[in-house]
């Protein structure tokens, strides 16, 4: 068989950068193959190198919420560059995008704005150690919040209040500092707590996990956060960098009337362009410098091109009827694959909130995935590649993990999602799939 020219383009890659990736995600280690090229996207689509199309479930890993190319984000964005790529000074721009945030997230008086959602969740919590004089700050295992040192931490069996680092190269020391503690479990998170009541500066949570596949907040989880970081004195840090304009147009907080201490945002809030965020109330943001002494700076920061392509993209999402519209086809996406998925006898999770949803594979019917731990036990791997492999040949591109989550954007119109739940049918026809039955 001839070469395809992603294959032949990934040869070269992997010469010059590790893996021929510049994120890992984006190799296909986990579903095998080598991973895609892409050339040029298009609303829903993507091309790559060989000329396939795809309809594209990935979307960059959440932040093209309108789809890849929209004429206003292009258009914000060319403006922008012929004005001039960076100043390293104030612009307009950073206070447009500054004021839609403020806006939209009522615990959010004051923002910063960043270049990654890794600089916002690291400045979340040097921020928070700053304003509370604590040095521990607690996740939950699984959860994922950038690539800082001090997040590069799971659970290990046993180990669920001492922090072991999970990449090499993490000091000991800082990992120690890290505490994780089982998603919607409260209880755990008490006892936490109560070993050490004076340590614990925040306590950082994605609402909705979404590096783990998809694990949604159990009845009242969320509110027990809160009030276990309130009678605690610790901040809650909501991690909305996927869930923020993804999950609601008033992120993960809004869905669930929370005011959490500090927010994180990233993804979408940059439209395809480098952008983060945190921000929170006006008595903790006031520390950051200049205004106070907790240090935390950019070249890049609030980049006229990022701003005008975030900008571009939250005014479009607010558009009345917008949101809404591209929530109600993922939801008939999702029901629709959990539909066949029952029918066929394929045991599925199936999870969507906003313009994300998820699936499991389960490798035993009748499994709840409810955290970290039930994520890594039940989630059936083999049968995500399998599925993956059998999408892709149809033009259908979801995350190579079956620890990721899909995407929709107000560019998948209903005809897509017809498409996408015929390919689902075909694909969960194969035997491999359907293997371990629902029952
Ligand atoms: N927080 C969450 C919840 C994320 O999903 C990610 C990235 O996927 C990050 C933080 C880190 O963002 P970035 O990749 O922009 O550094």
């Amino acid at each position: 068989m001839r070469m395809r020219e992603s294959e032949r383009l990934w040869e070269k890659a992997k010469q010059l950068m590790p893996g021929g990736v510049n994120s890992p995600v984006r190799s296909f280690r986990s579903v095998g193959g080598a991973p895609l090229f892409m050339a040029r996207g298009e609303g829903p689509y993507l091309w790559d190198v060989d000329g396939n199309r795809y309809v594209d479930f990935v979307l960059s890993w959440g932040p093209l919420a309108l789809g890849h190319a929209h004429p206003a984000v292009v258009d914000a964005v060319t403006a922008a560059a012929r004005g001039g790529t960076s100043f390293g000074a104030n612009t307009v721009g950073e206070t447009e995008l500054a004021d839609l945030l403020v806006q939209a997230l009522p615990s959010v008086d004051l923002v910063r704005l960043v270049n990654s959602g890794t600089e916002a969740t690291m400045s979340a919590a040097r921020l928070a150690r700053a304003y509370t004089s604590r040095d521990k700050v607690v996740k939950f295992a699984g959860g994922y919040h950038g690539h800082a040192d001090m997040y590069l931490v799971k659970a290990g069996s046993g180990a669920s209040t001492l922090g072991l680092p999970d990449s090499p190269g993490v000091p000991q020391a800082m990992a120690a500092d890290t505490l994780t503690a089982p998603f919607n479990d409260l209880p755990a998170l008490r006892s936490l707590f109560a070993a050490r009541p004076d340590d614990i500066a925040a306590v950082i949570v994605e609402p909705i996990m979404a590096n783990m596949g998809f694990i949604a907040p159990e009845d009242g989880f969320l509110d027990g956060l809160q009030s276990l970081c309130r009678e605690y004195g610790a901040l809650l840090i909501f991690d909305e960098v996927i869930t923020g304009f993804r999950v609601g147009l008033y992120g993960a907080q809004g869905l669930w009337g929370i005011e959490p201490d500090l927010t994180c945002l990233g993804k979408v809030i940059g439209g395809g362009l480098p952008v983060g965020a945190y921000g929170g109330r006006a008595a903790v943001m006031e520390m950051v410098a200049p205004s106070g002494p907790v240090y935390q700076a950019g070249t890049l920061a609030g980049n006229p091109l990022a701003t005008a392509a975030g900008t571009a993209t939250i005014r479009a999402l607010m558009e009345p009827g917008v949101f809404p519209a591209a929530s109600a086809r993922a939801r008939r996406l999702a029901d629709g694959i959990a539909a066949i998925a029952q029918e066929r006898g394929v045991a599925l999770q199936v999870g969507c909130e906003g313009t994300v949803f998820g699936l499991f594979f389960l490798n035993e019917p009748g499994a709840r995935i409810v955290d970290g731990e039930s994520a890594r036990r039940y989630a059936d791997t083999e049968r995500w590649a399998r599925f993956f492999h059998l999408m892709l040949e149809q033009g259908f591109y979801f995350a190579p993990s079956q620890f990721e989550v899909a995407f929709l954007s107000v560019a998948h119109d209903d005809e897509i999602v017809a498409a996408t739940l015929e390919a689902v049918e075909r694909a969960f026809s194969d035997p491999a799939l359907r293997m371990r039955s629902a029952g």
